[in-house]
């Protein structure tokens, strides 16, 4: 039944396969035995196996258990919970926060209340499939906006019917592409109409702004009506998504939101080591110094040899290559080099885009950053890319 889909993917070069990895997510792993050096995953920090919070986690095995037992409202808030959301808020500068068990489940659990759903929502082209699929979910009517294209934006805003509830959506740090949304000009616009901005900044979390608060902090942005979601699996090491606001609104989501209310309340341990990440993100910005060095230095490189770029100014250092088939071989030609740099087709990125999705992190060394250069240097040439 699913063979002839199976393989007209394949012949589109779209078919994924999970590879295994045997080793914790780090600069150096292994799959099937084989070393690899690896610029594919979302560890900016280098936390995900930190001793810190891997022994915080343990110690919270001992204290709490593996389960949380029940969901968040039934008796599944336990101390580190609350704790995390604590933390969180002081993190982001907001009266509260609210941690669900994945950034996917936060969209969800979170837009819906946003946007009304005799309302409107604009959200830029390039946004996360869980930002498009909660906005599917709210019901609410539905546009796109050109990416990052704050004029195409302002004629959407005034075209809309006068005084229907209005939601905008961004992210800090687009996934794919690396760049950074023009948070001042949407904040500027979510003002003068009177709308609400909601920020996914999964990725700017612990990356952007000089404490690691984000990409608003980057931008110096405090605005009521600017809402910051963030996830704990990436810079944070750990697993979680998490929506800051006001006590009121968190209160209102505990009331309401699906994807909290019924869902078993995460892994007591994963809390624990996710607010034991703030702490050291916090402590230790020398991490965030070391990731942006290394992510010069590879961004650099790449711009040197003539890779065709997105605009980042992240540690997500796409190559545009278009043609999947050729993302596809590239990709398999730098694991046999022992790199892993994946691939990233349709329909995670708009066809006619597919890329090689770099990424640094803090704990890349200098030669092994040289070793990735040279490797896609060469294969680039010979696949003629470069
Ligand atoms: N938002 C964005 C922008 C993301 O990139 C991701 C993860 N790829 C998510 C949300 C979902 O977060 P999680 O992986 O924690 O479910």
């Amino acid at each position: 039944m699913w063979e002839s889909d199976l393989r007209q993917l394949a012949q589109k070069h779209l078919l994924r396969e999970l590879t295994v990895l045997d080793s914790p997510s780090g600069p150096i792993m292994s799959v099937k035995g084989q070393r690899t050096l690896l610029f594919a995953s979302n560890n900016y920090l280098g936390l995900a196996n930190h001793p810190l919070l891997k022994q915080t986690a343990q110690k919270a095995i001992e204290q709490f258990g593996v389960g949380a037992g029940a969901s968040r409202l039934t008796s599944g808030t336990l101390t580190p919970h609350h704790d995390l959301e604590l933390a969180l808020a002081e993190f982001t500068n907001t009266e509260a926060a609210l941690t669900f068990s994945s950034g996917y489940a936060t969209n969800l659990g979170v837009i819906p209340h946003l946007a009304k759903t005799d309302g409107i929502i604009f959200a830029d082209r390039l946004c996360h499939a869980s930002l498009i699929d909660a906005c599917r979910l709210s019901r609410a009517t539905f546009r796109v906006f050109h990416h990052n294209d704050v004029d195409h934006l302002h004629s959407l805003l005034t075209k809309r019917p006068p005084k229907q509830p209005t939601l905008l959506i961004t992210e800090g740090v687009f996934s794919m592409d690396g760049d950074l949304a023009p948070l001042p000009e949407l904040a500027r616009l979510a003002k003068e109409f009177e709308t609400i901005l909601l920020v996914d900044d999964a990725h700017g979390t612990g990356v952007m702004g000089a404490t690691g608060r984000g990409t608003m902090e980057h931008f110096g942005i405090e605005s009521s009506n600017v809402y910051h979601m963030g996830t704990m699996s990436k810079a944070l090491g750990t697993s979680g998504g998490f929506i800051a606001g006001t006590k009121e609104f968190i209160a209102y989501l505990v009331n309401t939101s699906r994807s909290f209310i019924y869902s078993t309340a995460p892994p007591p341990a994963m809390a624990a080591a996710a607010r034991a990440a703030i702490h050291l993100i916090q402590q230790e910005p020398e991490r965030r110094a070391r990731l942006w060095q290394n992510r010069e230095h590879m961004h650099q490189g790449l711009l040197a040899m003539g890779c065709h770029m997105t605009k980042t100014e992240s540690p997500i250092l796409p190559i545009i290559v278009n043609d999947p088939a050729l993302a596809v071989e590239m990709s398999r030609r730098l694991k046999t080099q022992g790199i892993f740099i994946q691939a990233i087709r349709p329909p995670t990125v708009p066809k006619g885009t597919s890329r090689l999705r770099i990424t640094v992190t803090a704990e890349h060394t200098s030669e092994q950053i040289d070793l990735a250069i040279e490797a896609i240097q060469h294969i680039g040439q010979s696949l003629k890319i470069l």
